[in-house]
């Protein structure tokens, strides 16, 4: 045994499940809701990882970072919301080591150690519901905003390593997400291009036609409209990156909202037991 062997508590686990959550509203963060209700529910079914290593819309960089703090900050990155969800706290302990582990299991590009910034409401408003009581280690991995969508599925698929050692990976973004056109006042229903990007999509991801959804900017005028710019949507990638042959793809929380914002969240791989 090296010593590398020795120091590395990610030893081999069963394959994890990966997670795509579309996250909404930070208002999902105190609410209690339908969606909330399918986190919480999916969570429920989940082994306890060693870890969790979450991608957000939130946090887009120059470059590749993974937070490597001790103790990430809950960050509060919105404005114009009650006071009681500015109080939300989510001290879940960092990982270092995974943070390491992560650096040296991605070979194609120099992945970089933060110690700024922490938590942003892409992960915490999503993984309180998975895991309440804030005791399993989580790191951030950054969205590098200098890359195109077919790069950040390849550098996905470097990360599968990891789902066999323990590590839970949670993608969290929205796949439909246009802020310039909300309709706050119908809170449950969908702009007809809205609900046709998504079972476009959903289409897509069951006949497992990665690279369509990759090449999202030749889908025409629905996904033009459903993915006015990358953030929100490539999270949902880096999960799909990890579909291994015969891997099963699940839907939950499958429903558009407030014109143009699609909550829908996927499951790869099953739950083991
Ligand atoms: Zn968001």
């Amino acid at each position: 045994m090296n010593l590398r062997q020795l120091t590395d508590p990610f030893k081999p686990t069963e394959k994890f499940p990966a997670l795509f959550l579309g996250h909404g509203s930070p208002m999902n963060a105190i609410e209690e809701n339908g969606f909330v209700k399918g986190w919480k529910k999916t969570g429920e079914h989940l082994p306890k990882p060693n870890a969790i290593l979450c991608i957000s819309a939130h946090w887009e960089t120059n470059g590749t970072l993974v937070t490597a703090m001790e103790s990430p900050k809950t960050i509060h990155d919105f404005y114009g919301f009650p006071k009681s969800l500015f109080d939300v706290q989510y001290p879940a302990p960092g990982s270092p080591e995974l943070a390491t582990v992560t650096r040296q299991t991605i070979q194609s590009t120099e992945v970089a150690m933060d110690y700024e910034w922490g938590l942003d409401h892409g992960s915490w408003s999503v993984v309180r519901h998975l895991y309440p009581q804030a005791n399993i280690p989580i790191i951030q991995m950054s969205l590098d905003r200098t890359q195109p969508a077919a790069y950040h599925y390849q550098l996905a698929q470097e990360l599968n390593a990891l789902r066999r050692r323990g590590v839970l990976i949670i993608g969290s973004g929205n796949m439909v997400h246009n802020l310039r056109v909300i309709d706050w006042k119908k809170p449950h229903e969908g702009y007809e291009w809205a609900i046709a990007a998504s079972e476009k999509m959903q289409k897509l991801m069951l006949d497992r036609d990665h690279k369509a959804l990759v090449d999202y900017r030749l889908g025409g005028k629905e996904m033009e409209l459903s993915i006015p710019t990358p953030e929100h949507y490539l999270p949902l990638l880096y999960i799909l990156a990890l579909q291994e042959k015969n891997e099963t793809l699940s839907l939950f929380n499958n429903k558009t909202i407030m014109g143009s914002i699609s909550m829908t969240s996927v499951q790869i791989g099953d739950t083991i037991t």
